[in-house]
């Protein structure tokens, strides 16, 4: 893989134990779609979120029974031994919320305020002072579906003042109209007396032409960390997709600190899904490594049967569910480790000996027997149906991860 792009220089901004900016890893943060004021879901899906690797959780608080609920959603958290950084959604309401509840208000580790919907300026600023007094950062996050009307009526006025060729149009001066909202916000934060390493600003919208030139202008315009996210990306491949796309195109230019996959699950699904999705945005740009990925060829008409695609969704399962038990067990770097498993003889060998460890499995017609390679050197032969490879390859990953990753 060619050089990690260099990284936006920024300020760097602490929430809770985690830093976000410049040289700090790039975090992956989540959301609830609990209720807030039920605290037992809230706190399950919260622990769930942060097991599967959310290093902050975002939830809602939009009336005053989620507020109330807010400091025993923090102290059942800390008896679950979870400590995750909580960050509180306000829109509408926020000023009132946080002056009437000073211990949701302190339970917090950061504020999320959306300026289109904060009532005013004054109001907005009033969030801003209570921030500075608690002495808690804020994210300063304006969305496409609730742009400050007012700011972009100013603007288009404007652009329709201008000479026909010149105009800029509709579409691009609400894009623009996106990138200053959020940076006269933070402006507006900084006059008030809030420090700028305690501002982080996002602007997202649901189109991923969109999103990267708006996040591209504003990482031009400013030195605050960029929480990185496609809005209503929609749910299945879709979603996963326009976040791939729109959120990795932007990282590989150096542009994003935080990232949150906005997918919309199946009914049923895991919340976790996101996490999934966004530590997989950044390890397969090279950017982080959470869990070993495996190398494995779709398959063609030399495998015939269903042992390759059941050995590899086995094996990929595997890596995922054995990754935070070998990081417990004080295992290190193993993130990294490529694990191949291929179909047949025309890539398999050289994939898997290009592998840190790899299984080449025997296409239609070939010898029935599979040769696993580690460093280039083949280590064994595995014979039988998908179940017995399966285990025996997973054995011997993990001898590998125990006599290389000490
Ligand atoms: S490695 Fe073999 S089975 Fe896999 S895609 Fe290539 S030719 Fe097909």
């Amino acid at each position: 893989m060619l050089n990690v792009p260099k990284r936006r220089k920024t300020f760097q901004v602490r929430v809770g134990e985690i830093y976000i900016g410049s040289e700090h890893p790039i975090v992956v943060q989540s959301m609830t779609n609990t209720n807030t004021a039920d605290v037992d879901a809230t706190v399950k899906q919260i622990i769930e979120l942060h097991n599967a690797g959310s290093e902050i959780v975002r939830f809602t608080v939009k009336d005053e029974e989620m507020a109330k609920a807010v400091p025993d959603i923090k102290k059942k958290l800390l008896e679950h031994g979870c400590s995750v950084p909580l960050v509180g959604d306000f829109h509408f309401n926020g000023d009132i919320l946080l002056s009437k509840y000073p211990k949701m208000a302190d339970s917090l580790d950061k504020w999320r305020i959306n300026p289109g919907n904060a009532g005013s300026d004054e109001r907005f600023r009033n969030v801003i002072k209570l921030a500075i007094d608690y002495g808690k950062p804020v994210r300063i996050g304006v969305n496409g579906g609730s742009l400050d009307q007012k700011l972009l009526a100013r603007m288009i006025e404007k652009d329709l003042k201008r000479p026909k060729e010149k105009q800029l149009g509709a579409h691009r001066v609400f894009l623009d109209a996106m990138v200053k909202s959020a940076l006269t916000s933070a402006e507006s934060a900084v006059d008030v007396g809030m420090p700028e390493n305690a501002i982080i600003l996002s602007a997202k919208v649901s189109n991923v032409r969109d999103l990267i030139y708006v996040y591209s202008t504003l990482a031009k315009k400013c030195k605050f960390p960029l929480h990185l996210g496609l809005t209503e990306a929609g749910g299945g491949s879709k979603g996963i997709v326009a976040s791939a796309q729109g959120i990795g195109i932007l990282l590989n230019q150096g542009i994003g600190d935080t990232i949150r996959v906005s997918i919309t699950p199946r009914p049923g699904q895991s919340r976790t899904e996101e996490v999934r999705v966004a530590q997989e945005i950044l390890q397969t740009l090279g950017l982080r490594a959470f869990f070993p990925m495996v190398t494995s060829c779709p398959g063609c008409g030399r495998t015939t049967s269903t042992v390759f695609q059941t050995i590899a969704e086995e094996i990929s399962k595997y890596l995922q569910e054995m990754s935070p038990v070998w990081r417990a067990q004080g295992y290190k770097g193993f993130e990294s480790m490529k694990v191949a498993v291929m179909g047949c003889i025309v890539n398999g060998p050289g994939e898997s000996r290009e592998a840190n460890i790899g299984l080449s499995l025997p296409g239609s017609g070939e010898t029935p027997s599979a040769p696993v390679f580690a460093d280039g050197k083949q280590i064994a032969t595995l014979t039988g149906d998908a179940k017995k490879i399966s285990e025996e390859y997973k054995k011997l990953i993990e001898e590998y991860v125990k006599s290389h990753y000490k």
